[in-house]
This record gives C-alpha cells, structure tokens and sequence, in this order.
C-alpha cells in the first residue's frame, strides 16, 4: 500500500457484499455505509446472450472514491493496513 500524497485524495471505504433483490443490485462499503454500486438491472445493456450482471467490488476491498471516480486500492487483511484516509479511520461518530 502507497502512502503518496495522491493517494489521499477521496476516502478508502471497504466494500461489503452485493445484495441482489428483484432487479436491483446494491454494494455499500460495510463500515460507513456509503453506496458504492447501485444499478437498476433492468436498466443495464448487454449484448444478447451475455450474463447481464454488472461487475462489483470485491468483498473486503479497499475502494478509493473520489468524487464520481472508484478505483480499487488494495484488500483488506491481515498484512494490509487501512490508509489514513480510510473512512474506518474517521472519528466513529461521523460515520456509525
Ligand atoms: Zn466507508
């Protein structure tokens, strides 16, 4: 994990699990409950024959968000440190 003034930018949330109901698909980040994926499947074009299910993050994934941008920043385990500017870092009062 780089801990480079860029990498500062946004907040690093930590994604929780997909939840699939109906035709609509959630992701939040599982500390502070930001929403992170949000699509209204019926809504979603794919080529004809295609699994028309939209790509999540992966389940315990660092997911920088920085404005509209997402990005990927890492995993969360046992070797891997949250960032400093990782929402599971901000005073616990902001985000419970
Ligand atoms: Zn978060």
């Amino acid at each position: 994990m780089t801990s480079s003034s860029e990498s500062l930018a946004g907040v690093v949330h930590i994604a929780g699990n997909d939840v699939r109901v109906d035709h609509l698909l959630r992701q939040r980040c599982s500390w502070c409950g930001l929403t992170l994926v949000d699509y209204d499947l019926t809504r979603v074009a794919v080529p004809e024959g295609h699994d028309p299910t939209p790509a999540t993050w992966p389940v315990g994934g660092l997911v920088l968000v920085d404005g509209n941008m997402k990005a990927t920043v890492g995993g969360i385990g046992q070797d891997v440190k949250l960032p400093a500017n990782a929402c599971a870092l901000i005073d616990p009062t902001v985000t419970a």
